[in-house]
């Protein structure tokens, strides 16, 4: 086994059992939380490890980086997360390879995505992006503006609403972020009975997600080690 391999191992063994233990602490079933490992900046022979090594779910954040990626992995039983700011002249590309696009955060990227579905022949899954703090430079759409968006996504033809992605704003209390975010599913819910995905939670704060409910994480560093240039 290569030195690599030995190391994305250890440190896939070790996020699982945090997220165990999250579970265990929070009453949850670990099934009932999906690991979704960030792939970005990582090459391709990462992507193959992680597949050998179990693991189901991948995202990435730059189409740039992500198309030749997802087509050089084409053989791996995987599922394809896009977590990134998306511009919407992306949108199509990314609809030929992403499984679920998690950083859908306002109508116009809809359309482009439903287009660009359309045009491929698939079906894409969409979470909506909210913003939990102020800062609009960091994606994600205004919390009060969810169940419109929700409404459009429900809307399109290619698409479906699966549920809400954020990511905790730095320098506050995960906690009390992950908790606001699952009070805003809860609203969607009610409106759209199988938008059950929360995404929440990364290597810094995946036990608070799980403790509010996250039903995937998306965890990059813990698992892969620190990147590069952290973006
Ligand atoms: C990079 C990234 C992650 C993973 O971050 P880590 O801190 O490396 O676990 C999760 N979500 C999004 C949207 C990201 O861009």
């Amino acid at each position: 086994m290569s030195e690599r391999t030995r190391q994305v191992r250890e440190g896939l063994a070790a996020v699982r059992e945090r997220i165990a233990r999250a579970c265990g602490d929070a009453g949850r079933d670990p099934a009932d939380v999906r690991l979704i490992v960030v792939t970005k900046t990582w090459p391709a022979d990462d992507v193959r490890r992680l597949a050998d090594l179990g693991v189901t779910d991948v995202a990435e954040n730059r189409d740039q980086e992500a198309a030749p990626k997802v087509a050089s992995c084409a053989d791996l039983p995987l599922t394809w997360h896009f977590v990134g700011q998306l511009q919407r002249n992306k949108a199509g590309s990314v609809a030929r390879y992403a499984d679920v696009v998690q950083s859908v955060d306002r109508a116009s990227l809809v359309a482009a995505l439903d287009r660009g579905a359309q045009r491929a022949g698939r079906r894409l899954g969409a979470l909506v992006q909210v913003r939990l703090d102020g800062d609009p430079g960091r994606g994600g759409c205004d919390p009060a503006d969810v169940g419109t968006l929700g409404e459009t996504i429900a809307a399109a033809d290619r698409l479906d609403l699966l549920g809400l992605m954020a990511v905790a704003p730095l320098g506050q209390d995960p906690a009390a972020a992950f908790a606001r975010l699952a009070g805003i599913r809860t609203g969607l819910r009610e409106r759209f009975p199988t938008a059950t995905w929360l995404s929440a939670g990364m290597s810094g704060d995946l036990e608070q997600a799980v403790a509010a409910g996250a039903t995937h994480v998306r965890v990059g560093s813990a698992v892969l080690g620190g990147r590069p240039d952290v973006r």
